[in-house]
């Protein structure tokens, strides 16, 4: 089977590896892929926005399977365009990958359906927000609708902060038309876990458990970013917790979205805030995590093409998810300055020795290849994962493994798992 992985980043590394090792595989390309990606698929030069040159290319090199690993294409319609070219695709439609493309979407189907949430207001105009914020409690959550390469969201403390960040995304467009409209919500406090799930748009099979490190800082302290590191199963997830959001998060979302006509066949995130109240949804995406993707597919057992395939057949019940019973540490290495400005071009050494270490990855995220060395060529450079026993192995084994490799500028949080340490 030939198959065209979608995407360049880290997460599709994770995912090259893993389709990789698929009996069924005979041959893997990426679309535009990354210097890591090389290792195990044939890099493609076309953009992930660029719907009918992918499509020209799966037909040409009849392609059995495309699979999508960006927000982006999903959101924009990247299924719908192979489906109606009569390709075989993994990732949802358009119709149902709003759910991560619009935040007032997903809140008023929560609303509707009472999936538990922070609860929350919508708003078109900048200047009901204002009159809003007069009546609300601190702190409130501001978020932009559409999607904002995850710096959408503001977490703010006073009236003050929360009529700035009005300003800032309704009025001076920081994120272009995803401000057009604005949901204000309820903060919420607790443990924040990622679930990532199959789903075949009727059933929904759960992944184990990860946790991910927003900030930039140690402590969880400066500014978000697309994820610093995370670790995988996340130990405050316990089954009797899982039971629950089967029950009253993650069914009732697939039956919602059937009923709303927009059946979700790929990978449905969602990320839970573990409250005093129970575990409520903090946002869904329509698609694997980055990183969380590089701690739990190192832990699936199974092939990850006959559960891609099962999807799309409607036939998910069909397959039984395993994952082994070890844990997961990834830890990003990032160029200093990032997620604001940084240097990039630094030739990369240390990769060599790691390649080929059992129950060690390199995924990579912002690298490229000049002269033949590996360069830094973004914010966000490399996801060191390494496996452990638990928890507390895996992390020794990713720190361990992230001095061996070197740049000048290289930054990382030194933190990552550390909250395994409260168990
Ligand atoms: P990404 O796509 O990068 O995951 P996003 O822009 O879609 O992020 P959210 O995941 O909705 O944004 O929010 C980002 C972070 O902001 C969350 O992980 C959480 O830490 C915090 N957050 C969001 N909503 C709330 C809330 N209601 N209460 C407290 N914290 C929140």
């Amino acid at each position: 089977m030939k198959v065209l992985l979608i995407g360049g980043g880290g997460r599709e590394h994770a995912l090259a590896y893993k389709i990789a090792q698929s009996k069924k595989v005979t041959a893997l390309y990426c679309a535009p892929g990354n210097a890591g990606i090389e290792e195990y698929a044939v890099c493609v030069p076309i953009g992930v926005m660029e719907f009918e040159k992918l499509a020209d290319f799966a037909v040409k090199e009849s392609i059995d399977l495309t699979v999508v690993g960006p927000d982006d294409p999903l959101v924009g319609g990247i299924t719908d365009v192979f489906l109606e070219r009569g390709l075989r695709v993994f990732g949802p439609k358009k119709n149902a990958a709003i759910i991560e493309g619009s935040k007032a979407f997903s809140k008023d189907l929560m609303k509707k359906y009472h999936i538990p949430t922070a609860a929350f207001e919508t708003f078109r105009s900048a200047e009901a927000a204002y009159t809003y914020l007069e009546t609300c409690s601190y702190p409130v959550v501001l978020k932009a609708d559409g999607l904002a390469f995850g710096k959408g969201v503001l977490i703010c403390n006073t009236k003050e902060e929360a009529a700035d960040g009005v300003k800032l995304i309704m009025e001076d467009k920081q994120f272009g038309h995803s401000g057009d409209v604005l949901v204000i919500e309820e903060f919420m406090t607790g443990r924040e876990v990622s679930i990532l799930a199959f789903c075949d748009g009727t059933d929904i099979a759960v992944m184990t458990s990860a946790q991910d490190h927003k900030r930039a800082l140690d402590g969880d302290q400066g500014l978000n970013t697309g994820g610093m590191g995370t670790f995988s199963p996340s130990p405050f997830y316990t089954e009797e917790i899982n039971s629950y959001c089967m029950e009253h998060i993650y069914k009732p979302t697939m039956a919602a979205m059937k009923e709303e006509g927009r059946s979700f066949t790929g990978i449905l995130f969602t990320g839970l805030m573990l409250t005093k109240d129970g575990p409520k949804v903090v946002e869904y995406n329509a698609r694997f995590g980055d990183p969380e993707a590089q701690v739990v597919l190192p832990r699936l057992k199974n092939d990850i093409i006959e559960v891609f395939e099962s999807c799309i057949d409607g036939h998910l019940t069909d397959s039984k998810l395993e994952f082994e019973d070890n844990a997961a540490v990834c830890v990003v290495l990032a160029s200093e300055g990032y997620p604001l400005s940084y240097e990039k071009g630094f030739i990369i050494e240390g990769l060599e020795e790691l390649k080929g270490e059992e129950g060690v990855f390199a995924f990579h995220a912002g690298t490229d290849k000049e002269n033949g060395k590996i360069v830094t060529a973004g914010g966000r450079v490399l996801g060191i994962t390494a496996i452990g026993n638990n928890l507390k192995e895996a992390r020794a084994n990713a720190y361990e493994a992230v001095e061996r490799v070197k740049f000048p500028n290289k930054y990382r949080r030194s933190d990552i798992g550390k909250a395994i340490d409260e168990v």
